[in-house]
Parts: C-alpha cells; sequence; structure tokens
C-alpha cells in the first residue's frame, strides 16, 4: 500500500492550503511552476488566507476558545489540530464554511 502511505504524508499539506497546492503535478518542475504568474496569483491568495487564519486561530487563544469550534461550539479534534493548528472550526463547519465561500471543498 505504497500508494495509500504517500497519500496520507500529502494529506496535512493538501489539507492546509485547501487543495489547490495539490492539484499542482508532481512532475512540474516548482521553479517552473512558480513562474507561471497563475500559480503565483494562487500562492499569494493562499499565503493571505493562510495569515489571516493563522491570526484568527491566535484570537481564539487569546478568548480562551482555541480548540473548540466557533460555529458549533464542539471541540476540535486534536488529530486535527495537529495538522491544521490554525483551525477554528470543526471539519463538518469548516466544510460547509468553504462552500459558502466559494470554495469547492
Ligand atoms: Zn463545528
Amino acid at each position: 500500500m505504497a500508494f495509500g502511505e504517500e497519500a496520507g504524508l500529502h494529506r496535512p499539506l493538501a489539507d492546509s492550503v485547501g487543495g489547490v497546492i495539490a492539484s499542482i503535478p508532481e512532475d512540474v518542475d516548482l521553479a517552473q511552476a512558480l513562474s507561471d504568474r497563475e500559480t503565483t496569483d494562487i500562492l499569494v491568495h493562499l499565503l493571505y488566507q493562510n495569515r489571516e487564519q493563522v491570526e484568527r486561530a491566535l484570537a481564539r487563544v487569546r478568548e480562551g476558545g482555541y480548540g473548540q469550534c466557533e460555529e458549533c461550539s464542539h471541540r476540535i479534534p486534536a488529530e486535527r489540530l495537529r495538522y491544521q493548528p490554525a483551525a477554528t472550526r470543526c471539519v463538518d463547519c469548516q466544510g460547509r464554511w468553504d462552500r459558502v465561500n466559494g470554495r469547492t471543498a
């Protein structure tokens, strides 16, 4: 099950960038991919999204609500936080949020 193991390895990255980077073929030279204007725009967008998310998570720490879903108030599973330390929603609520915000999950 080498393929399954590999998929598991890549899951945290794919999860943290919403699956967008995972859509870039692995045999593409990264420098070549980065020189592409569209790819650069996607990465800049992701960076902003991520920074926003990290700031949200830090705000949750200050409020004492870190590790708790900001939508349904259920505890976010420790495994999700390990892969996604900046998560402020549980998987279900994040999926709903992504759809509402026009991101296809
Ligand atoms: Zn939730």
